[in-house]
């Protein structure tokens, strides 16, 4: 089954399908949208941006799509950088500075990684919605180069790991992608 995975985000495409291939789901295809997918992310919930995501890539192709929105969300700051993850600051080290910032005099360092999947059909409806979720903490500073974004500042629960410290197929086992995935996979299975 070929399935366009809304993204215009190399590293993700990569790990998704090492995530499908890591739990046997051979049967599978991710394929990237066209050049011109440039979706309007202005919906006010992970899941509002993965329909979005999701709707436009459906739109160009008329393919089975399937979309992510993910982020960070710090409980001390209310649940942000949350949905705004990717613009909370203009380069990956400089949205890291911030938010070691930001939480320069906070004890509860609490938080974790959503990442809300939607998959339509050719017609672009939905036929599956669903949301995965890691928890940890923020580390007071970075370590690791493993990984993308705020790999580098996010302890994996009960782990002692910053994402960035773990190999590609450990962090897939435990990530909110990995999980939301695996999800989506048993459902097209089934
Ligand atoms: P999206 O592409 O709109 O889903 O943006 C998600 C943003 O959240 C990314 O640009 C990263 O900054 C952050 N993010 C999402 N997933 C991860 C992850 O697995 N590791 C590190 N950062 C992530």
């Amino acid at each position: 089954m070929k399935i366009v995975f809304a993204t215009g985000n190399e590293h993700k495409i990569q790990e998704l399908k090492a995530i499908a291939k890591s739990l046997g789901s051979f049967d599978t295809e991710f394929v990237f949208p066209p050049k011109d997918f440039m979706p309007d992310e202005n919906g006010s919930t992970f899941e509002e941006n993965s329909y979005i995501k999701a709707k436009e890539a459906n739109r160009l192709t008329g393919m089975y799509s399937l979309a992510d929105d993910s982020g960070l969300c710090v409980k001390a700051l209310d649940d942000e950088p949350g949905i705004h993850s990717a613009r909370y600051a203009d380069t990956p080290k400089n949205r890291i500075e911030k938010l070691l910032n930001a939480l320069k005099n906070t004890k509860d360092r609490s938080a974790k990684f959503v990442c809300a999947m939607t998959l339509l059909n050719e017609k672009g409806e939905i036929i599956f919605q669903t949301r995965g979720e890691c928890q940890g903490q923020i580390a007071f500073e970075p370590c690791g180069t493993n990984g993308f974004g705020y790999d580098p500042i996010f302890l994996v629960e009960n782990t002692g790991l910053t994402m960035a410290q773990m190999s590609e197929n450990d962090k897939n086992m435990i990530s909110h992608r990995g999980r939301a995935l695996k999800k989506v996979l048993d459902f097209l299975k089934k």
